[in-house]
């Protein structure tokens, strides 16, 4: 049985100076197993993470967890509580417009002034010192930055302090209406056959400002670095980002077996005791992040999303049907938009009127199963 401790920490102020917190729930490691870090719901509306992490401590808790865990639910109090009538908002920075997940620290020199520095040093030594290396990075480069941070910069660095500690980072989100997916470095593609998600998504090296990059993307670097210099060294930290299903929902069943999921990977890396949790047997499909396709709206309108999350869909069979009332009487009351090539269905826009131009699917093309 493993000890849960639980605190909390002070992540922004409301402008009256009351604090915004969240909280913090670890298990000690029994072992030197890698540590995790594990948060959820930084946009707003997309909670279920939140009941993923209460099924994960109700499983870790009759378990000898053999690594340190880290567990951040509710990770953005700003977004949770931005509300507009009955839905949340909570996705950018309502004073700016940033991406509440875009505003994490990465120095792209760090690696490669390391790797040259550090040329011969024994693997464990770099593991050690360059995690201090970017902890410091970011304490001084942001938490130390005379010109200040906006607030979803502040907000992201306190939590990716916490991140820099762990081996394994998992940032849980959902999509608006959503099938789950997964993002997966190419690094660790064999890792995506580990958690129970059926589509995943395979990212390449660079910095796009997400959690899961931020954690990769400097041990990835350095690796790339020391491959430069003529060293094969491995990439020492895993970051995903886990999709799990649509925004405005929670479903406690649901979450159990995305828990179940979790387990499975954390089983496979020594993190519980391997072997107690096996990935469920599907068919798993990927595709590289280039062939994960926007479909834009051509014209405003109503929305009928008529392809089903995750259902296969051919070039040329419809995905939209839309209605233009101020059109009755004309040949365009009625338009379909087709799948422009094969494609697999993983999530739509959450309403249905839209814009022009508003991102009605995002689909996987060019897909392969794992
Ligand atoms: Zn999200």
């Amino acid at each position: 049985m493993s000890e849960l401790i639980s605190s909390s920490k002070v992540v922004s102020h409301m402008a009256n100076g009351q604090e915004m917190s969240v909280p913090i729930y670890q298990f000690k490691g029994s072992s030197d197993a890698p540590s995790v870090y594990i948060q959820a719901n930084m946009h707003g509306a997309e909670v279920q993470g939140n009941a993923v992490i209460y099924q994960l401590m109700e499983q870790l808790r009759g378990l000898d967890v053999k690594g340190d865990i880290t567990l951040v639910p509710l990770c953005n109090p700003i977004g949770s509580n931005q509300k507009s009538g009955e839905f949340t908002l909570g996705r950018f920075d309502p004073i700016t417009g940033n991406n509440w997940n875009r505003g994490y620290h990465f120095n792209e020199q760090l690696p490669q002034d390391f790797a040259k520095q550090y040329i011969d040093l024994p693997f464990d030594e770099i593991k050690v010192k360059f995690r201090a290396a970017i902890i410091n990075d970011l304490e001084t480069q942001l938490l130390d930055n005379p010109y200040g941070l906006n607030t979803a910069q502040h907000l992201c660095a306190t939590l990716q302090r916490m991140a820099f500690e762990a081996d394994i980072v998992l940032d849980l989100h959902t999509g608006p209406i959503s099938e789950r997916h997964l993002y997966c470095p190419e690094y660790t593609k064999e890792s995506a056959v580990l958690f129970d998600i059926p589509h995943t998504l395979f990212i390449p090296s660079g910095f796009d400002g997400a959690l899961d990059e931020a954690a990769f993307c400097p041990w990835w670097q350095l690796q790339l670095a020391y491959q430069e210099l003529g060293r094969k060294i491995d990439v020492a930290v895993d970051g995903f980002t886990l999709e799990l299903g649509s925004q405005e929902w929670l479903c406690l069943e649901e979450a159990k077996k995305d828990s179940a999921g979790i387990l499975s990977y954390l089983s496979a890396k020594g993190v519980v005791e391997q072997g107690l949790f096996e990935p469920t047997e599907m068919t798993r499909y990927a595709c590289y992040l280039k062939d994960y396709r926007a479909l834009y709206s051509p014209k405003s309108g109503l929305v009928e999303y008529l392809a089903p999350l995750g259902s296969h869909v051919r070039a040329g069979e419809p995905l939209i049907r839309l209605l233009r009332m101020d059109r009755y009487g004309h040949d365009d009351v009625i338009e379909i938009i087709e799948a422009p090539e094969d494609c697999i269905a993983i999530l739509h826009f959450a309403s249905a009127s839209v814009n022009q131009g508003t991102e009605l699917y995002k689909v996987f093309t060019r897909y392969f199963t794992l």
